[in-house]
């Protein structure tokens, strides 16, 4: 199979897991040490956290601004997750991905399964906890949720993991360095299929005589 996201070089990375798996903290982390990935900031509903700034984790935004953008098609896909709304801007890694640009997208199940429609070839990796155990503690350590903020994502959390099998990869978050070092491997992986090579290294496939399309 040649390249199927037509006219994107880009590759495209869909991080999704339950919260509290440690999500944030292995792609920040991987986007610490990978330069040539950048992030896509989702909008949001939801009220900042307390650190939490408008356009570096989030564009906060009002419902009435929401519903206007996705009625304008402004979102590659939108979900209703624990009862806000949040949407991936289309221009925003349609963009990216033109330029040759890999963009990676921390977003729920449902919003993986409406990019995965529109990008077949894109990379899912799902996290998961070593434990239910362990991912309530991480939520109550995190203090950053109400209690009953957290009780409502524990609740959730059986949901979401539900859709891990429709993911291409799954990573344990037990040791986060060996979490780390496994999202970087699936990232290195994914720079290498075939049509990611051809469509970064075009004069050395022409070259070589390697061609993008079977003949
Ligand atoms: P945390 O993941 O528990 O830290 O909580 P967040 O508030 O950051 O994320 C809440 C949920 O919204 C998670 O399931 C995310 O994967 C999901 N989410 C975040 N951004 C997007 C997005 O742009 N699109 C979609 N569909 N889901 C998103
Ligand atoms: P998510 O984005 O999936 O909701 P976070 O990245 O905010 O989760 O992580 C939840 C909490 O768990 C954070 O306080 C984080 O420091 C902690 N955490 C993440 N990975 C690990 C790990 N491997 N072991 C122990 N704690 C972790
Ligand atoms: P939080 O409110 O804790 O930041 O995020 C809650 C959930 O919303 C997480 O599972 C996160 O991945 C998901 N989420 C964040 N942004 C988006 C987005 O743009 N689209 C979708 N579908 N989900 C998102």
């Amino acid at each position: 199979m040649a390249t199927v996201n037509a006219g994107f070089s880009g590759s495209l990375f869909v991080v999704a897991a339950p919260s509290g798996a440690g999500k944030s903290t292995l792609v920040n982390a991987l986007l610490a040490r990978e330069p040539g990935i950048k992030l896509s900031i989702s909008t949001t509903t939801r009220a900042p956290r307390p650190g939490e700034q408008d356009g570096r984790e989030y564009h906060f935004t009002t419902v009435e601004d929401f519903t206007a953008r996705t009625a304008a098609g402004e979102y590659l896909e939108w979900a209703e997750v624990h009862g806000n709304y949040y949407g991936t801007s289309r221009l925003v890694v349609e963009q990216q991905m033109k330029l040759g640009t890999d963009i990676l997208l921390e977003i729920d199940w449902q919003g993986a399964h409406q990019v995965r429609r529109q990008f077949p070839d894109m990379a899912g990796i799902f996290i998961v906890p070593p434990s239910i155990a362990a991912l309530e503690e991480r939520l109550y350590k995190r203090g950053q949720d109400e209690p009953h903020v957290i009780t409502k994502r524990l609740l959730a959390a059986g949901g979401e993991i539900a859709h891990a099998r429709e993911f291409d990869y799954v990573i344990i978050n037990e040791e986060f360095d060996v979490a780390l070092d496994e999202m970087r491997a699936i990232v290195t992986a994914t720079r290498c299929r075939f049509a990611q090579q051809a469509a970064r290294n075009a004069p050395l496939f022409a070259q070589l005589g390697i061609h993008a399309q079977q003949s």
